[in-house]
């Protein structure tokens, strides 16, 4: 279902306009409107959600292949895929998208800050994701 104040619903139904490269009966996929990178654009689901994991798996199996096709015809080998879920997350389009950011230097685009967390108990953690499987 679409949400009728979702900006990439509106997207998908062609009330707003947009650079399309790619739809099918799942998967829509669109140049960013304020790119990072040449070629910067977005793949996501037709189905509104808001987050990858309330996504359906059957439609998330869609959208890696088409984030792979969509590499290739760029012919580009290094890229990041982003894929924000929440405002923490820096989600700003609260309708559930991949990025694909090409790379081709290191200054370009996307930056990146590692910080590491001393002390976490991942043991533990992992535990308890399994326990939930
Ligand atoms: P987020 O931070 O939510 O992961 O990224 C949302 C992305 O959507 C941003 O890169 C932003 O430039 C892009 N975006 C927002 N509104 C529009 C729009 O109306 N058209 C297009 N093509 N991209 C949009
Ligand atoms: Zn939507």
């Amino acid at each position: 279902m679409a949400d009728p104040n979702c900006i990439f619903c509106k997207i998908v139904a062609g009330d707003i306009p947009s650079e399309k490269i790619y739809e099918d009966e799942h998967v829509f996929a669109f140049m960013d409107i304020s790119p990072l990178s040449q070629g910067h654009c977005l793949i996501i689901p037709k189905e509104h959600a808001v987050t990858l994991h309330e996504t359906s798996n059957e439609v998330l199996s869609k959208v890696l292949p088409v984030a792979s096709r969509i590499v290739k015809a760029m012919g580009i080998s290094t890229y990041n895929l982003l894929q924000n879920n929440g405002e923490i997350a820096h989600q700003a389009v609260m309708h559930a998208h991949f990025h694909i950011i090409p790379r081709r230097n290191t200054g370009e685009g996307l930056g990146i800050s590692w910080q590491t967390k001393e002390g976490v108990d991942q043991k533990t953690i992992a535990d308890a994701i399994r326990s939930k499987f």
